[in-house]
């Protein structure tokens, strides 16, 4: 079933007025129940999403951006992810390895443009493999910064013609810690190392007990977001 751009807003409004104060759950399976191909973005940070997904849809594809400049960790959290949960994990590479980057654009691109790095290394993977489905799911909550305080459950992505749920929206940070240890989930190992938001390696560092959990990313620059949700 392909979806007209109509269709799918007039979808992602009736799923916003339907499923305010839903349980995450539920957003995922009226997603797959209006007949949308979805996939679950998974930065194996923490695996709560993932989890949901894996005990509501068996089997969902869920999508890793495989920047080439990940944590040790984080591989070793998807590979774990991979091999003990109901779900196919498709991890999604840049055009160019970090090697042919280099050198059509010089090294560490992430300390000169890390907007133009980001957007090689996961914006354009992201928009292209989310050509083939209707929705995506991803883990953002209003709990985690200032600007993603207005994160709606269900929206319509201008940009990329499809439907984005954030199931977690309205989670706090002590229910996500709590539905994890409940739940024995698998948690990237950083996650209690002082890094309480993890992205690539050159642009994370560790943020002291109590900061903000964001300002580890990109940190000394104004850069906030990778571009993946704007
Ligand atoms: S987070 Fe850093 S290393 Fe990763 S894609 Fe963005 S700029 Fe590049």
């Amino acid at each position: 079933m392909s979806f007209t751009e109509r269709e799918l807003r007039a979808l992602a409004a009736e799923g916003a007025a339907a499923l305010t104060g839903s349980p995450a759950t539920e957003v995922l399976q009226w997603a797959v129940n209006s007949g949308l191909r979805l996939a679950i973005a998974g930065s194996m940070q923490d695996t709560v999403l993932v989890h949901l997904a894996s005990t509501a849809l068996p089997g969902v594809d869920v999508l890793f951006l495989d920047t080439g400049y990940h944590f040790r960790e984080t591989l070793q959290t998807r590979d774990r992810v991979a091999a003990a949960y109901s779900v196919r994990v498709r991890s999604i590479t840049p055009r160019q390895t970090v090697a042919e980057q280099d050198a059509d654009y010089g090294v560490a691109l992430h300390e000169r443009d890390p907007d133009l790095c980001c957007a090689l290394r996961k914006t354009q993977p992201l928009d292209e493999v989310l050509g083939e489905y209707d929705a995506w799911a991803t883990g953002l909550r209003r709990a985690e910064s200032e600007s993603r305080r207005d994160t709606p459950i269900v929206s319509y992505d201008e940009r990329r013609d499809k439907i984005k749920l954030a199931p977690l929206a309205a989670w706090s940070d002590e229910q996500v810690a709590a539905f994890a240890e409940a739940h024995d989930l698998i948690a990237n190992p950083l996650l209690s190392q002082g890094y309480p938001s993890i992205g690539c390696a050159p642009c994370t560092r560790r943020v002291a007990a109590g900061a903000d959990a964001r300002s580890g990313r990109w940190a000394g620059t104004a850069k906030t977001e990778c571009g993946i949700h704007v």
